[in-house]
């Protein structure tokens, strides 16, 4: 009741707002008409690995090209997301411009796409944000969308359940094959939180998948910790448009 009556008195003083232009908008959390037709939220056929769309129609597991060329540690990963026009504008506010208010609706959409993965006992993940850029940025993205995440899926949740091992360096500019090489082994599981991995399944949650190289360091460490399962699933896949 003094929930409702807040819920209220806060739309009041702060008429919700498409999360991308601005505009007042009838709903809580979401976007306009206009920005809504602008966001290539991901539908139909995808990757069962990482959650690109896919042409077609098929009643089996399929995968993109990219994870056919790769082949990925954890067993199936979701996007909800395409990484351009608007999820591009939505993902760099979130990382950048500390708008903590996306976490929340771009986490019921990845909630959308990823609930055919979870399994009993699940425990959702952030991928680690290395400490420095933590200082610098003060809060990670991937920590805010697991966590309303797995509020949505009815996950159980551990912020510090992964940890960056040494320093990483920028991937900006990098090819793919750089990538793999300069993140292997450069995510662990936190020794204080091992026992929280150990037998279960495990949802490694991130804000953006691009080659898959940080995923697939994180679905590693998990493995090597003894979880019985690992999916992973991001807001925004980038596509080879992108
Ligand atoms: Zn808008
Ligand atoms: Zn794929």
């Amino acid at each position: 009741m003094a929930h409702a009556v807040l819920q209220t008195l806060l739309r009041a003083v702060y008429p919700p707002r498409c999360l991308s232009c601005g505009e007042m908008v009838e709903t809580d959390f979401g976007l306009c008409g206009a920005c809504w037709r602008d966001t290539p939220f991901v539908a139909g056929l995808t990757c069962d690995a990482c959650g690109l769309p896919l042409p077609g129609d098929s009643d089996r597991a399929e995968l993109c090209d990219d994870c056919l060329s790769v082949p990925r540690p954890w067993e199936q990963g979701r996007a909800a997301l395409v990484y351009r026009d608007t999820a591009r504008r939505l993902v760099l506010a979130l990382k950048h411009g500390d708008r903590h208010d996306i976490a929340r609706p771009a986490a019921e959409w990845m909630a959308r796409q990823t609930r055919p993965v979870v399994t009993e006992g699940m425990i959702a993940v952030p991928v680690p944000l290395h400490l420095r850029r933590m200082l610098k940025r003060r809060y990670n993205q991937s920590a805010l969308l697991g966590q309303a995440l797995a509020g949505h899926l009815g996950l159980d949740w551990c912020a510090d359940a992964l940890v960056r091992a040494q320093a990483t360096p920028s991937l900006d500019g990098k090819s793919k094959e750089e990538r793999f090489a300069l993140l292997s082994g450069r995510i662990a599981v936190n020794p204080r939180r091992a026992d929280r991995i150990a037998g279960r399944p495990v949802l490694i949650v991130d804000d953006v998948m691009t080659a898959g190289a940080t995923l697939g360091a994180a679905a590693e460490a998990c493995l090597a910790a003894g979880a019985s399962r690992v999916c992973v699933t991001v807001l925004a896949r980038v596509g080879k448009d992108a």
